[in-house]
């Protein structure tokens, strides 16, 4: 996929001029966000963007984020922004919908933006979040069939599991959502053709979560240090878990491996889902800077 963005990328070039641009910001020292936001540029980079990173100490303050995504708004040569969250427990509990909400809606490449979602609710959508847009993408890209089934999603974050539901909907499955407070929920999702699980729990969907034959898309991306809990994802003797032995870390998703005997389908983690969601950022920002030209 991020081949085929490269010569829409060259077209944009040479028709304006100037490349797409992406403009990230970040707020704080958390290691993660920090990983996330080097393999954003990098893939940006890589496809032929214009990318920058306004990194801000842990210690800013909200209004400091909220007068660089302005400034950002403004920018002619930033066509996507995105905040990486999460944001620094300081600035308050509605910090980052209210630094989301800041994005101008074309620019919004996140879609996480209460407009964006609105557009999305429905079903006439700019920029959709990317890491369900990457699962239909996915969907589509290996022919398994949306339309008439039973969809179950695991999880109902506003980054994910929402518009992840809604996605399904627009694709004319029958959806479930479900989450901490649903009663039955392995009986539940093993109605689901297809199963997406967002929860963030290392290996939670065990295989009799799975109706056999059933397409599972594993989102989460958990950090594992246990041991415990890697010896109960792995069974003694296999790769992975002489890994762990050896680095004291790994990156497991929220569906057990085990999953693999009773799913037709299922996305690896790592690889998978994340990679997909940085490559549909890229998508994001190319339209973006095509809905942008197209305004003026
Ligand atoms: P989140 O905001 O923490 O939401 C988790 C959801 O799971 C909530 O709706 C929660 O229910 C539900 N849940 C938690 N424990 C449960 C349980 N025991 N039974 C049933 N439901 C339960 O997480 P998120 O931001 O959606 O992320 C989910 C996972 O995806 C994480 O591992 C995250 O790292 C990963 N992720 C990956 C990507 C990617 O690029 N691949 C992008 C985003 C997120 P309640 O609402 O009732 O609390």
């Amino acid at each position: 996929m991020r081949e085929e963005i490269k010569p829409d990328v060259r077209a944009f070039v040479k028709a304006h001029g100037r490349p797409p641009g992406l403009g990230i910001v970040l707020v704080g020292d958390d290691p993660a966000s920090h990983v996330y936001v080097r393999n954003k540029l990098k893939a940006a980079e890589d496809v032929g963007f214009y990318a920058d990173c306004t990194r801000l100490a842990a210690s800013s303050t909200l209004d400091d984020v909220l007068r660089e995504v302005d400034r950002l708004n403004k920018s002619e040569q930033h066509d996507g922004i995105l905040v990486q969250s999460p944001l620094p427990k300081s600035m308050g509990p509605g910090a980052a919908q209210k630094v989301f909400d800041t994005i101008a809606v074309g620019k919004d490449v996140d879609g996480f933006a209460a407009e964006s979602v609105g557009l999305l609710v429905q079903n006439r959508p700019q920029l959709v979040a990317c890491t369900p847009a990457g699962v239909i993408e996915m969907l589509v890209r290996e022919k398994i069939p949306m339309a008439g089934t039973r969809a179950v999603v695991l999880g109902r974050s506003d980054i994910v599991g929402k518009p992840m539901a809604l996605l399904l909907l627009h694709k004319d499955a029958t959806v479930t959502i479900c989450h901490s407070r649903t009663p039955d929920l392995a009986a539940t999702c093993r109605e689901a053709d297809i199963l997406v699980a967002a929860v963030g729990r290392p290996g939670f969907v065990t295989p009799e979560f799975v109706k056999p034959g059933a397409t599972v898309i594993d989102v989460g991306i958990n950090e594992v240090t246990d041991p415990a809990v890697a010896t109960a994802l792995f069974p003694e003797g296999h790769a992975r878990l002489g890994m762990f032995k050896t680095k004291g870390t790994m990156l497991v998703g929220d569906v057990h491996p085990s999953v693999d005997q009773v799913a037709g389908a299922l996305t690896p983690v790592p690889r998978g889902v994340g990679p997909l969601t940085i490559t549909m950022l890229m998508k994001n920002t190319l339209k973006a800077a095509q809905m942008s030209v197209q305004a003026r």
